[in-house]
């Protein structure tokens, strides 16, 4: 390890052979690679060819898969090299603990809370772009952040944004905050025409290339749902504070309201790479090889309202944020329940929606969360839940 001023910044990716995990490496490389960075660790589940590849390149101390049964495929990717290797949650965890200034938190679904926690909790500032964090355990996870004297910085293009136009001395007179959706490949389809489609059509995205979850997700607006909740603990907003506005060319990433009028935007190409290369170099800003806006070229932006009947699960996402408590992680636990259901061919696209609904009906308390345990315990059982509604829905067909 380097020391004193030329000292390396060290990393650790959380989720380093997916969407983001890749662009973050790509931004990585272009800030300077190995001789700015040392990368404590990167982390995968099943993709371990992608994951020994990138940990080689990197130089990476340490290669995690979260899948146990691939360790002795992992161990024999990376023999030759002095790289350790480990495996399943507790492979996570050691990743997390790793002494690297700056994780980036993208392991998708809850299955990034803990690793995301434990770094949160031994200061680390964390690049958050997994939404379930603040989903799910939304007070639990700032606090935890608070605690352990790191920053959070999000990724997430619209709260990146929102991060970039927040007035840090006037947060007093913030009115709104304005998130764009893009609107998905079903923003002027009927719902009559959403009943019928595959994965394979609901994942083709118009503006970003994404992973399999949050692709679906902008479909149904679920992504849009998280990113409500998300925003509101990230920005200590009240609900009401929170708007959502279908802007199909994906160009505004999002917006901040202020008491006198005015709004301030972030712009920027669709290029994940803008907002995590924010994070990694906040507060200031590099120079990154990403497309330029070209205005005269894009000519104009759209706005509409969004249709909150044929996209309820921007409706559910007001009533788990009005509810409050545990009602974020109850709908964020059935939602990934009914995305695997869908994606598996079980049940139809809109179903997704309706078995979130049916979840969080039956599950209406509204205690906070005292622990971590009391996270763990809603999110299972919304999954139990989930599960029969799968299978009631799919009987019924
Ligand atoms: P992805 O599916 O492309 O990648 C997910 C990563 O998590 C991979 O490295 C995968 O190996 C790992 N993973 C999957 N299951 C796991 C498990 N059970 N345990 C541990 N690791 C596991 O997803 P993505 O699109 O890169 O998204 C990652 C996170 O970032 C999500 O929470 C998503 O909502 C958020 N996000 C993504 C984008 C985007 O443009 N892709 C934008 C904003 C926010
Ligand atoms: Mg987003």
């Amino acid at each position: 390890m380097t020391s004193g001023a030329n000292a390396k910044r060290r990393l650790t990716i959380l989720g380093s052979t997916g969407s983001i995990g890749t662009n973050t490496l790509d931004v990585i490389d272009q800030l300077g690679g190995r001789d700015r960075f040392e990368i404590a660790a990167l982390t995968g589940n099943g993709n371990i060819d992608l994951l020994a590849a990138q940990a080689k390149a990197v130089g990476a101390e340490l290669a995690v898969t979260a899948d146990e049964g691939q360790y002795e495929n992992l161990k024999s990717a990376l023999s030759g090299t002095n790289i350790e290797v480990a495996a399943g949650r507790s492979g996570l965890i050691e990743a997390a603990d790793r002494d690297a200034g700056w994780v980036m938190a993208a392991i998708v679904g809850t299955a990034g809370l803990a690793p995301t926690l434990a770094a949160a909790r031994r200061g680390a500032d964390i690049a958050l772009a997994n939404k379930e964090c603040l989903v799910s355990a939304g007070d639990l996870f700032v606090s935890a952040v608070a605690k352990g004297g790191g920053r959070l910085i999000p990724v997430d293009s619209e709260h990146s944004a929102i991060f970039q136009a927040l007035e840090d001395d006037q947060r007093h007179a913030v009115e709104r905050i304005v998130l764009t959706a893009s609107g998905g490949p079903f923003r002027t389809w009927t719902r009559e025409q959403m009943a019928g489609v595959t994965a394979e059509i609901a994942r083709a995205h118009p503006n970003w290339s994404m992973g399999l979850k949050i692709s679906i997700g902008s479909a149904s607006m679920f992504n849009k749902a998280l990113e409500m909740i998300e925003a509101k603990h990230l920005f200590d907003a009240r609900p009401e504070q929170i708007e959502v506005v279908v802007h199909p060319q994906s160009i505004i990433h999002s917006m901040v309201g202020y008491s006198d009028g005015s709004v301030l935007a972030q712009l920027g190409c669709p290029d994940m790479r803008t907002a995590i290369g924010y994070a990694l170099t906040y507060p200031t800003r590099t120079k990154l090889n990403v497309d330029r806006l070209d205005f005269a070229r894009i000519a104009r932006l759209d706005f509409e309202a969004p249709d909150e009947v044929r996209f309820p699960a921007l409706r559910l996402a007001r009533t788990a944020m009005r509810r409050g408590g545990l009602q974020g992680a109850i709908m964020n636990a059935a939602e990934e329940i009914a995305f695997h259901a869908f994606v598996a061919g079980r049940i139809g696209f809109l179903d997704m929606a309706d078995i979130a609904e049916t979840v969080m009906e039956r599950m209406t308390d509204i205690t906070p969360a005292l622990s971590m345990d009391d996270v763990y315990a809603a999110d299972d059982e919304a999954r139990i839940r989930a599960a029969q509604a799968v299978s009631a829905t799919e009987k019924a067909a």
